[in-house]
């Protein structure tokens, strides 16, 4: 394991050495803002969900009293661009009035609460899996946990950072065995980083790697 940990603390070191880590993380986000474009990110691209929720925040106060009054057709309205617009304005208004009439209209109450009780919390909530509550309880909150998304999971296991036949909570686990939880966010951003420039799904460009000497999948 302690070989396994050196290993994986030199991948993190070269990744921060060649990603810049975006500002917008440097800032504890709001974390109904956060769901709602969590919500909204769903099966498409971060530049459609930005698109919507800029049309969302230009019609409605992005709160929870706000989206659970509005008509599910005018929410549609704007998360058009964003796919599956129908599903997610009924998400959206659903959860909001959840979090109106049972959390005091925040998710500050949830997230006050002891790190798995929180977790358990937001996955009983309509449209928070456990990639949306750990990026809820990380970003958020400061909580040690390390999110899953596509892009960490398809990258630690090419990496051996996670095994490869692992599903989401055998490869959050891993990462979080290896790393120290104040690493937790830059390990989940530069994987992510990594997956989008070099470490592609269908062609991963390993000769330009980075990290490409620690890798036990590198091609060419
Ligand atoms: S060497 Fe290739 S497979 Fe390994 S992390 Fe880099 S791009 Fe991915």
């Amino acid at each position: 394991m302690e070989a396994d940990k050196t290993r994986a603390r030199k991948i993190l070191q070269i990744l921060r050495e060649s990603f810049t880590m975006p500002k917008w993380i440097s800032s504890k986000q709001d974390p109904f803002e956060t769901l709602i474009i969590t919500i909204i990110s769903q099966n498409t691209s971060d530049r459609n969900t930005e698109k919507a929720f800029q049309k969302l925040s230009e019609k409605f106060p992005i709160t929870p009293e706000a989206l659970a009054k509005a008509e599910t057709v005018e929410i549609e309205e704007c998360l058009k661009v964003a796919g599956l617009y129908r599903n997610k304005a009924r998400v959206i208004k659903e959860v909001s009035k959840i979090i109106l009439e049972k959390f005091n209209g925040g998710l500050k109450p949830i997230l006050d609460m002891p790190f798995e009780e929180a977790r358990k919390t937001l996955l009983q909530l309509p449209g928070i899996g456990p990639k949306t509550a750990d990026v809820l309880l990380l970003f958020s909150a400061n909580r040690p946990t390390v999110p899953v998304d596509t892009h960490v999971k398809r990258v630690s296991k090419r990496l051996g950072l996670a095994p490869t036949d692992g599903d989401y909570e055998d490869v959050r686990r891993t990462l979080q065995l290896l790393y120290e939880p104040r690493d937790y966010l830059a390990v989940h951003i530069l994987l992510i980083l990594l997956g989008r420039k070099y470490c592609k799904a269908l062609k991963p460009l390993c000769e330009q790697c980075p990290v490409r000497v620690f890798c036990p999948s590198r091609r060419g």
